[in-house]
């Protein structure tokens, strides 16, 4: 599917400079949204999973029904303050100061298998701190998943030159 003809582009926003790429209308669109879990679920292919993990707030819609799927559980990432202890945390560079991710302690097993879930990946900073969140919970990461990528920004390599764990993605800009 052409899901770069459904993805909304809007220029400055949600500052000036950014061109703020939309899912939204992909999943309003039902036969859109199952195309598109399909796909990711193409990407899993011949990864053994325990749960998909999908990081506040748009990794949830597509983790979720992607986890749903595929038979598994599902744990999120959340932005700082929005899970109750006990939690793990770990700070991020933005592109004006620094932001807090977290998790539940409890959230994984040791070793478990996970996937990480994500709509964009921009700077990568946002995977690359759930990273540390899944390595200090021990878990197995076995792949990253996001539906876009902007190329410019160089996010994928910079996740897999710190993490060594590659990113898959559906639409490139
Ligand atoms: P980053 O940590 O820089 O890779 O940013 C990734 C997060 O910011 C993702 O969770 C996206 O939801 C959001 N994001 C960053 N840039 C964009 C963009 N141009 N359009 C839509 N969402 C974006």
């Amino acid at each position: 599917m052409d899901y770069k003809s459904l993805i909304k582009s809007t220029n400055d926003f949600p500052i000036e400079g950014i061109i703020f790429r939309d899912l939204n209308p992909i999943y309003a669109n039902g036969d859109a949204f199952n195309s598109l879990l399909i796909d990711i679920e193409k990407l899993c292919q011949g990864k053994t999973l325990d749960i998909i993990i999908g990081i506040e707030a748009r990794g949830f819609i597509v983790g979720a029904a992607l986890a749903n799927r595929l038979g598994i559980g599902f744990a999120c990432v959340r932005k700082k303050g929005k899970l109750p202890p006990p939690v793990i945390s770990a700070s991020y560079e933005l592109e004006y100061g620094e932001d807090v991710l977290e998790i539940s302690e409890d959230a994984l097993k040791n070793g478990n298998r996970v996937l990480i879930v994500d709509d964009v990946v921009a700077t990568g900073g946002t995977i690359i701190a759930s990273v540390d969140l899944l390595n200090t919970l021990k878990a197995d990461i076995k792949g990253i998943v996001s539906i876009i990528e902007l190329l410019s920004l160089n996010g994928s390599n910079k996740i897999t030159q710190k993490t060594n764990i590659p990113v898959q993605s559906l639409c490139q800009y």
